[in-house]
């Protein structure tokens, strides 16, 4: 039966593949985004990071600077004889030690210490013309060595003669780890206070002070952040490698490709079961329903005696809006398993109702064969259908003949009543495909039944040497006796409507004669035969 559904539903099989495709798509997308995302979501972690540092950097720095000039007002209560005098150098002495990065504090005469905090490290210590003289009156000396401790560049800040010696690494030493490169820079003169780490002047060279985005140099290997101080002198470069960002690429990674992945699925899910919907056989069976994709065909019957065509079997089609057309013996199983064959049924009789009303009307006498399912003996709204159809069509005794296959004998309880109906409207009731289906015979008695209809598959072998070439002849026996009329399906060739006449059959149908046609063609070949 999927096999079935796959052959007619071939917009269906365009359909899964669409989705696959569709799925595919969401799940690379998917990754794609979660990678995207991880990417941004690493930079952000590792930007967010610097600017920290900077942060810390900055803190402590605006901490000194409150420091020194809170120390430069208090040492300023001495006038300037007073200034290395016992009290004085005590002062100092006690802000060297609660001073955080102030290391030592003196008074300085023609830059030079008069006296300090550190009096045999500092005093008569000469620190020459300032690096750096700035417009409030502070003076700044850089990369000064100090006896007994070389190798390290200190730095010595001085307002109105008092002067603090400062270590400035330690502003930065406290931040610096293995792979994070950490700087204090003069912004006027890209001067390096101090800095930690690889430190390119690349990096500075564009940098015009104020707060700029962090962002990841020429050579793609470093992350690199720069924040000014308050005051828009100083600023502090925080730079990591960009390896640091892969590193953490990973980690976001771990967390948002599999929560991609699972939202893609879901929503393929999802997709996937809205087109299911859409392309049930159901679904389908009911939009060529609304889309008026069914149509009939008649198959005439002649009378084997006179060759006079005396009838004609409805055969329904589809042609989906494609153009295919598909077998009525691949979509009415389907509409049978989905529930969907009593509303074709009842659109096949509103067909045979437009076709047939003129023909009958001419031909009074004119049988014509329709198909019932199973389904449709089973539900008494059938005999209502067949009554509306002969309000429209008018009665006309014996002029309809509703073939239903054994499978529909099957279940005696209903069946039996709607078959009895069906008759009591003076209509003729057929077994289809007699000998095809069901095994057991027993319906035979239980039903009044008018015509038999023998299969084309024994048809197929009257007149050859296949062993079963007689199963013809025992049906029509059993017929005979049972008092059915026979119709015999699928006649191809004249060496089987001899034979078959010779045995007693005087109605066939089969290409032989006529294939299905249209009702206009019908007519016509009505009235020639
Ligand atoms: P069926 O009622 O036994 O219809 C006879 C089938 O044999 C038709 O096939 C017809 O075209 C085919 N046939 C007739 N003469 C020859 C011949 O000489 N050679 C060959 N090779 N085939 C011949 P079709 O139209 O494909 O219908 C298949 C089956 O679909 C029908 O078998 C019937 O069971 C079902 N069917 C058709 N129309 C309806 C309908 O309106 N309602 C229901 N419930 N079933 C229908
Ligand atoms: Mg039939
Ligand atoms: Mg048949």
């Amino acid at each position: 039966m999927n096999n079935l559904i796959n052959k007619i539903f071939s917009k269906r099989y365009t359909f899964f593949y669409l989705a696959n495709f569709v799925g595919i798509l969401l799940v690379s997308a998917s990754i794609f985004s979660a990678l995207m995302l991880a990417r941004h979501q690493a930079e952000e972690k590792e930007i967010s990071r610097l600017d920290s540092l900077n942060a810390n950097v900055l803190e402590r720095m605006q901490k000194t600077s409150e420091q020194f000039a809170h120390t430069v007002k208090s040492l300023s209560m001495f006038p300037p004889d007073q200034a290395c005098s016992e009290a004085s150098i005590g002062s100092m002495q006690q802000i060297a030690i609660s001073g955080g990065l102030l290391q030592a504090i003196g008074y300085l005469k023609d830059n030079q210490f008069a006296c300090s905090s550190q009096a045999g490290i500092l005093n008569g210590l000469d620190l020459g013309t300032p690096g750096i003289v700035e417009p409030g009156g502070v003076r700044v000396w850089v990369d000064i060595t100090l006896p007994k401790a070389p190798g390290r560049k200190y730095l010595v800040i001085e307002r109105n003669g008092y002067a603090a010696v400062l270590l400035p690494i330690d502003a930065v030493d406290f931040y610096a780890s293995p792979n994070t490169s950490i700087g204090l820079f003069d912004i006027k003169s890209r001067f390096f206070y101090t800095s930690k780490g690889l430190i390119k002047a690349e990096w500075i060279r564009a940098y015009q002070g104020g707060v700029e985005p962090a962002f990841i140099d020429e050579k793609k290997e470093y992350l690199v952040s720069i924040r000014p101080s308050p005051s828009g002198k100083t600023a502090v470069l925080a730079a990591i490698p960009t390896s640091e960002i892969s590193r953490s690429v990973l980690g976001f990674a771990q967390i948002l490709i599999p929560l991609g992945i699972f939202f893609a699925l879901g929503l393929s899910a999802i997709i996937i079961y809205l087109a299911r919907h859409r392309y049930s056989a159901k679904s389908e069976l009911a939009a060529a329903l609304k889309n008026d994709e069914f149509y009939l065909e008649y198959q005439p019957i002649i009378d084997l005696r006179t060759k006079a065509c005396i009838g004609a079997e409805a055969l329904v089609r589809w042609r989906q809006s494609d153009g295919t057309l598909v077998r009525p013996d691949l979509f009415i199983p389907l509409a049978e398993e989905s529930g969907l064959i009593r509303q074709i049924t009842k659109h096949v009789l509103d067909l045979i109702t437009r076709d047939m009303a003129e023909l009958l009307r001419r031909y009074p006498d004119f049988h014509l064969g329709i198909n019932l399912s199973s389904a449709d003996l089973q539900s008494e709204e059938t005999v209502q259908l067949l009554e509306t159809m002969i309000s429209e069509i008018g009665p006309g005794k014996g002029r309809f003949v509703i073939e239903a296959t054994e499978r529909g004998f099957l279940n005696d309880g209903v069946a039996q009543k709607v078959v009895n109906s069906i008759r009591n409207l003076g209509m003729q009731v057929a077994i289809d495909d007699f000998g095809t289906g069901y095994s057991s015979l027993s319906y035979l008695t239980k039903f009044e039944l008018d015509f038999l209809k023998i299969d084309k598959t024994f048809v197929d072998v009257v007149g050859t040497d296949a062993v079963t070439s007689h199963v013809a002849f025992h049906i029509i026996e059993m017929a005979k006796s049972l008092n059915l009329k026979m119709v015999a399906e699928g006649i191809e060739t004249e060496t089987q409507a001899a034979i078959l006449l010779e045995r007693g059959v005087v109605y066939v149908q089969g290409w032989l004669f006529a294939k299905s046609m249209s009702p206009q063609d019908l007519m016509a070949y009505v009235d020639s035969h």
